[in-house]
């Protein structure tokens, strides 16, 4: 062992001192080297200097006498290793010392020299793991931040050790669609991008500041001393505008952002509680807004929040108690003016609520990885009403099922859909699935591989909501898709004279979509002047309030079977193939 420790010795017995000195250099491996003090004042200087790694204290000095001496120096260098010297008749604070957190205590008159360096060496290595563990309880293994715990520990500090009160932020941190990115990057890499981001979050605050790891892709910041609300909203503008610059992870190029909510003591909370609570509530604002920004804590989160947990508690419940159901939304072929297929659409049958829409469910089932068991019932059901259908000698018609990112990056998901047809026995070509250009744009390679996957078992595939993310055509060619649907949006703007764009786009994306050999569905067509639009540039099919609402699975049926549908004045069109003209100027 070739590495000398320095022990400072704080003994005001000249004899016993001397003693000890002898005791140690008498000893020819012992890596030590003494240095001496004769009352505490002096020791503490001397710790102060630092350099001290184990300390022998008398506890009765000039200066100080019995467990209080332990305490001082204790309080004063508690990373230091203490072994207490007491006379033989003191063993009751000898051990209250020890409990107080010295390592070891010695007895003046028994000592031996094989006994001190023992004490001495074990002292060292014992204080040593003790910090480990510390350090583990206390610090994220990942980013080397502060975890929960210390968080804590230094949110509680940042309030309560005022004397006077000064304004303290607290920053509730969520990176935006980690979990996905995170899936795709894979697991290793992920950890690097979180690693990468708490550099970055650690740069942007003040000494003095704490930026902590919850866990996941959650961290808090506590910035003290912001005393005003624009000091904080230019620090969160530049911490959010530094998250989001571009990052290399692997061989990727890559930007990520991320959402937060501010809470500011004492204003919105007066424990540690209340404020992450509110930092929490403020940051689920932020993600509601639309993400990569950030929002700060008002009282009427609160309620927001608590609806939220309420309808997040419910929906774990939904479908075991069977409260999910499906709509169909017909889809009409332009062309001969029939019903070729629908899209199937999730409804929540709750008991309180009533019929509550996916726009305020999916996205909780996201978040919370219930979209898996969720997105899985809706195929097996929708499959299963598909082939009843068929099997009641109704017209064939193909259903579309949207399928969220979670679900997609599922690694057995291809399997999943080829169970699911086998089970329900029905036809593959009749089955659509509805993704978005989000999910397969993340990351191309392993899309096309899922997709493949999918295609090789005989469904169709469409891209939903076409036009509203970023695709590269480039890209686009090489997706082994059939179908592209045009966002409602751009349909919506048929007709809309002073919108700039008329349809332009809907348009646009028609003659893509057939360039690449596609076939393309708009949805969301109300008026017939969309309608009319919409053939005349030849989109094939269409899908919409005009013809029919989503409905229930009993009226989509008797909407296939009957012939006679004239009493919907809106549907008299899909009677007889389409027949108004078709004007050259629109
Ligand atoms: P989406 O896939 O784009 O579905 C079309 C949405 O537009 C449906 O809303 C439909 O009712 C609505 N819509 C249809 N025709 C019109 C129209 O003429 N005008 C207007 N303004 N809207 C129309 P819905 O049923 O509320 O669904 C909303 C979204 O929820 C869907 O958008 C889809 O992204 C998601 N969703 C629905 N069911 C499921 C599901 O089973 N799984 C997953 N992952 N997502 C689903
Ligand atoms: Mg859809
Ligand atoms: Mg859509």
């Amino acid at each position: 062992m070739s590495e000398i420790f320095n022990v400072l010795l704080i003994e005001d017995n000249p004899g016993d001192a001397r003693l000890l000195q002898e005791m140690l250099a008498e000893e020819p491996v012992a890596p030590f080297r003494l240095h001496c003090a004769d009352r505490l004042s002096r020791g503490m200087e001397m710790l102060s200097a630092g350099k001290v790694e184990l300390l022998l204290l008398d506890l009765s000095l000039p200066d100080s006498h019995g467990l209080e001496t332990f305490a001082k120096v204790y309080a004063h260098s508690p990373k230091v290793p203490i072994i207490v010297l007491t006379g033989n008749d003191d063993r009751a604070l000898a051990l209250s010392a020890v409990k107080a957190g010295a390592q070891d205590y010695l007895f003046k008159g028994s000592l031996e020299r094989e006994l001190l360096v023992r004490s001495m060496q074990y002292s060292i290595e014992r204080k040593r793991y003790q910090e480990e563990l510390e350090h583990h309880a206390n610090y994220d293994a990942l980013t080397g931040l502060p975890n929960r715990n210390l968080l804590h520990d230094r949110l509680k500090q940042a309030v309560f050790a005022q004397r006077n009160v000064h304004p303290v932020a607290v920053v509730f941190l969520d990176l935006d669609h980690f979990k996905i990115i995170n899936e795709g990057l894979g697991h290793s890499q992920g950890d690097k991008l979180l690693a990468t981001i708490a550099e970055r979050l650690h740069a942007t605050v003040r000494d003095g500041d704490t930026v902590a790891r919850l866990g996941g892709d959650e961290f808090v910041l506590i910035l003290n001393d912001q005393t005003k609300e624009d000091v904080i909203f230019r620090a969160m503008q530049r911490i959010l505008g530094k998250v989001s610059e571009p990052m290399t992870i692997g061989d990727q190029e890559l930007c990520i952002t991320c959402s937060a909510g501010v809470s500011i003591y004492p204003q919105d909370g007066a424990d540690v509680d209340t404020l992450l609570k509110n930092a929490d509530a403020a940051m689920y604002r932020a993600k509601e807004r639309g993400r990569n920004t950030f929002q700060f804590y008002t009282s009427e989160m609160n309620a927001l929040v608590n609806e939220r947990l309420a309808l997040e508690h419910s929906l774990r419940r939904a479908l075991e108690r069977n409260e999910l159901l499906l709509h169909y939304q017909p889809k009409v072929e332009l062309a001969t003016g029939r019903i070729v297929g629908a899209e199937a659409l999730v409804r929540w049958q709750h008991p309180q609520w009533g019929l509550v829409f996916p726009d305020r469910f999916i996205p909780i089932a996201e978040e919370t990885g219930l979209i898996v068991p969720i997105g899985e019932w809706v195929l097996r059901q929708a499959c299963m009403q598909n082939r009843t259908w068929h099997d009641a000698g109704l017209a064939p018609v193909t259903v579309s099922v949207n399928v969220s990112a979670r679900q997609f990056t599922q690694e057995n998901f291809v399997n999943t859909v080829r169970q699911i047809l086998s089970e329900t026995g029905l036809n593959p070509r009749h089955l659509e699935m509805e993704l978005t250009e989000s999910m397969v744009m993340h990351d191309v390679e392993a899309a096309i591989a899922i997709l493949q996957g999918l295609k090789s078992l005989g469904v169709r595939l469409s891209v939903d909501d076409f036009g509203t993310g970023h695709s590269s055509l480039s890209y686009l060619r090489r997706l082994p898709i059939d179908t592209l649907k045009i966002d409602k949006s751009f349909v919506n703007r048929i007709g809309a004279k002073n919108d700039g764009d008329d349809g332009l786009l809907a348009q646009a994306i028609i003659s893509l979509g057939h360039t690449l050999k596609l076939r393309v569905v708009a949805e969301g067509v109300e008026t017939e002047a969309q309608l009319k639009f919409l053939t005349a540039h030849r989109c094939d099919e269409v899908q919409g309030y005009y013809f029919s609402k989503p409905i229930p699975a009993a009226e989509y049926a008797s909407m296939l079977g009957s012939a006679d549908v004239s009493n919907k004045p809106s549907l008299s069109i899909l009677t007889q193939p389409l027949s108004f003209p078709v004007s050259t100027d629109l």
